[in-house]
């Protein structure tokens, strides 16, 4: 990549950095990183924390992991990107809780001169976010949408029409949206033409919405879909956002006497237990969205800040977080179900693992 605005730094006059010790416009190479991540509201985010520590920590970097709790987590992130300012951070990579709510705590940080990188999750409502990385959450979307079309083919045993019921994820997830609008790209025409049938009629984003992300609030949601329209009537399928709803949204249809082998519950993250059920023919599909290579990715755009270089992207189009668009780095996201499985989780011992171990 090329050097940025080599020759123009005023800061180090000049002087060898064969130590490697700082870049023309960059920092120093041990420098501290801010990794402020959400409430662990699913596996990815596990993953991530424990990946962020090892690699930074192996490209050199002194990494500040935090969590924001489970309670009181807006505050709690604010208070933790608030700290790592004042501790010195020179980049802080952010898994917002609630991507429209840091505004204050980011012009704190443009003001200190850190970098802003929105992780997963883009940060809205403010100028001063210095870049995304993710995977392409409309494509994510998108190919769930396709996945349930796939599944009631397969697994309902009959024809069109077929019901299907709509979840989303949680409404402070600028995600959410983008995942839902990518699946309704493909299912909408189908709800026009009478392919599918949305049987409580609740097709909006704010009717389909999982507060918080939280199971217990898809499995509730679920349980009242269901009492008020399928007690006599066949369900066919589920898009679900993710895999943790998925697995309530499953519980719920089981609890309620459904023949889950024949209902169509989509999911994304590859969660252990997903893949598991995946296996065992009940969750219809996931996505594989490799925490491993997301993190990596991260830690190579904080190397090029470092070193003073150009940060790569690949998208300057599609984040627009309200005040302006925010430069990209996206990755593809995979779908999987079972067919697929061995295949898609082939760099992936732990799942390939569960996958081999179902046979
Ligand atoms: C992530 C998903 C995850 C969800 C809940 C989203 O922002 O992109 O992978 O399932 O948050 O944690």
């Amino acid at each position: 990549a090329a050097l940025a605005l080599a020759g123009c730094s005023s800061d180090r006059g000049g002087g060898s950095s064969s130590d490697g010790a700082t870049g023309a416009a960059g920092f120093a190479a041990d420098a501290t990183i801010g990794i402020a991540l959400p409430d662990k509201t699913s596996e990815n985010w596990v993953l991530a924390g424990g990946l962020f520590e090892d690699g930074l920590k192996a490209a050199g970097f002194s990494p500040d992991v935090q969590y924001a709790p489970a309670s009181n987590t807006v505050a709690e992130q604010q208070n933790q990107i608030s700290s790592m300012v004042t501790n010195g951070a020179k980049v802080i990579v952010i898994g917002a809780k609630d991507g429209k709510q840091l505004g204050t705590q980011l012009q704190q940080a443009a003001d200190a001169g850190v970098k802003i990188i929105a992780y997963d999750r883009l940060i809205e409502n403010t100028p001063n976010v210095d870049y995304y990385v993710a995977f392409d959450n409309f494509k994510v979307g998108e190919l769930q949408g396709q996945a349930l079309l796939d599944g009631l083919a397969a697994r309902s045993g009959h024809e069109a029409p077929w019901n299907i019921e709509l979840f989303s994820g949680s409404p402070d997830d600028a995600n959410s949206a983008v995942f839902f609008n990518g699946a309704m790209k493909v299912l909408q025409p189908k709800i026009d033409d009478g392919t599918l049938v949305v049987a409580s009629g609740q097709t909006d984003i704010q009717q389909t919405a999982t507060q918080g992300w939280k199971a217990e609030n898809a499995q509730s949601r679920m349980d009242s879909i269901l009492a008020a329209n399928y007690t006599s009537a066949n369900i066919d399928g589920v898009l679900s956002p993710n895999d943790t709803l998925a697995r309530a949204i499953i519980t719920s249809a089981k609890q309620a006497g459904k023949d889950i082998s024949k209902i169509t519950v989509t999911g994304q993250d590859s969660e252990v237990e997903s893949v598991k059920s995946i296996m065992a023919g009940e969750q219809y599909s996931t996505i594989n969205k490799d925490t491993s290579l997301l993190v990596e990715q991260t830690i190579k755009m904080i190397q090029q800040l470092q070193k003073g270089e150009e940060v790569e992207v690949n998208d300057t189009e599609q984040y627009d977080n309200g005040v302006k668009v925010v430069p990209a780095y996206l990755l593809a996201p995979v779908i999987v179900t079972k067919e697929n499985a061995a295949e898609a989780y082939a760099n992936n011992p732990n799942l390939l693992d569960i996958v081999k171990q179902a046979g």
